[in-house]
């Protein structure tokens, strides 16, 4: 099933490895973008935008016919989590880890490069190396580019590996893929007072306890849920660590989870009117972080994706709900494309994505790229020859 020699293999791995040992967190990725561009220079790229979006990096395979324009996503960035692992290529960045397997992603994407050395009989294929997949902004950042028009696909195709699933299995999943997600931070100023007078002053205590009680009230259903939502409580504070004091500032964090961007929406208004409710004299700032738009798939990419990877070889599991996780690959869906988002197995005991000793698979870049060259022919066809 491999669309790959064993020379091509044996150099994807060593790639991965290097880019293992120097992990980049979201916003700073621009050498490992410089790499990918060096890579995508040696497997004559037709044409090739860095910078986008901040790092991003996009590599253009003509067919020699007119035709649809396929795109397969990747992700640059690392994460700031220290790496505990006896791994020879174990990270050398101090604090920094690529342990959500973005470098395996990234070799899959460059090992479907190596396979367009014959070019499809029509259309185009993108690859794209996306920056910032892990704080949200990267998908939207690629998409704001003035160069996007240029690039802007008809169908988008993008992997993530999944801890937990058989090895190189691929999940499929029409609709919703994976859930919208978003980070409310709430900061409360008040009126300090001396603790014993503290009706001198305005605690934000009161307000936040009733939130505390309140907020993981808008959690609803199951994940198997077209109206699951999730809201949990992440952070609170309240003042000084003293006993002098009755606190007049606190702050609360709430992480907001659903299945369905309209879900999202009634849980965003939701938590705002439950502030309302509990405010009274404070003074409130709320501000918005790690915004995650649902993923969904369409079904005709989804098909197109079955197809391709039955015809490649692999197994397909049908995955009967969405991954509670969040992705900003479900962007270029919304931006029009046909787009679907496969899960792919990354072994049963693989620990989990985020861990501090989770490492992407190899044996994965023989399937990865085989399924991913099936899509590119099933779409716009093989040359002849
Ligand atoms: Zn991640
Ligand atoms: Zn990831």
């Amino acid at each position: 099933m491999s669309a790959l020699s064993q020379t091509q293999l044996t150099y994807l791995t060593e790639l991965r490895h290097d880019l293992h040992r120097q992990p980049e967190i979201s916003g700073e990725e621009v050498h490992t973008a410089a790499r990918i561009v060096r890579e995508l220079k040696k497997l004559g790229a037709d044409r090739i935008w860095d910078g986008l979006g901040g790092a991003g990096v996009a590599a253009e395979f003509r067919g020699a016919e007119a035709g649809p324009t396929v795109l397969f996503r990747c992700e640059l960035d690392g994460l700031p989590i220290t790496e505990v692992s006896d791994l020879p290529y174990k990270s050398e960045v101090a604090g920094k880890g690529h342990l959500c397997g973005h470098d395996g992603h990234m070799c899959m994407v460059l090992g479907l490069g190596m396979a367009l050395a014959q070019r499809p009989a029509r259309g185009r294929v993108i690859l794209l190396f996306q920056p910032a997949e892990e704080t949200g902004f990267g998908a939207q950042a690629v998409i704001d580019d003035p160069r996007w028009p240029e690039i802007r696909p008809d169908y988008a195709f993008a992997y993530h590996n999944v801890p937990g699933h058989a090895l190189g299995e691929i999940g499929l999943r029409n609709g919703p893929a994976n859930c919208a997600s978003r980070g409310m931070q709430i900061n409360f100023e008040g009126k300090s007072s001396h603790a014993a007078a503290p009706e001198d002053g305005i605690s934000p205590a009161p307000a936040i306890a009733q939130l505390i009680g309140a907020l993981p009230e808008l959690s609803s259903g199951t994940i198997s849920d077209a109206d699951f939502g999730l809201s949990t409580l992440t952070h609170v504070n309240i003042g000084e660590a003293a006993f002098g004091i009755s606190p007049g500032t606190g702050e609360l964090r709430v992480t907001l989870r659903s299945m369905t961007d309209d879900r999202m929406a009634f849980l965003t208004e939701g938590a705002e009117k439950l502030l309302d409710a509990a405010r009274g004299p404070l003074q409130t700032d709320v501000t918005w972080h790690d915004v995650f738009h649902a993923v969904t798939n369409s079904n005709k990419a989804t098909a197109t994706a079955r197809t391709a990877a039955e015809t490649a070889g692999a197994i397909t599991r049908e995955m009967d709900h969405p991954m509670r996780w969040s992705e900003d690959f479900g962007r270029f869906g919304q931006d029009g494309a046909e787009a679907c988002l496969l899960f792919l197995g990354a072994g049963e005991t693989q620990p989990q994505l985020h861990n501090p000793d989770y490492d992407f698979p190899d044996s994965l870049l023989t399937i990865g790229p085989a399924v991913f060259l099936e899509i590119t022919r099933q779409i716009l066809g093989k040359a002849a020859g």
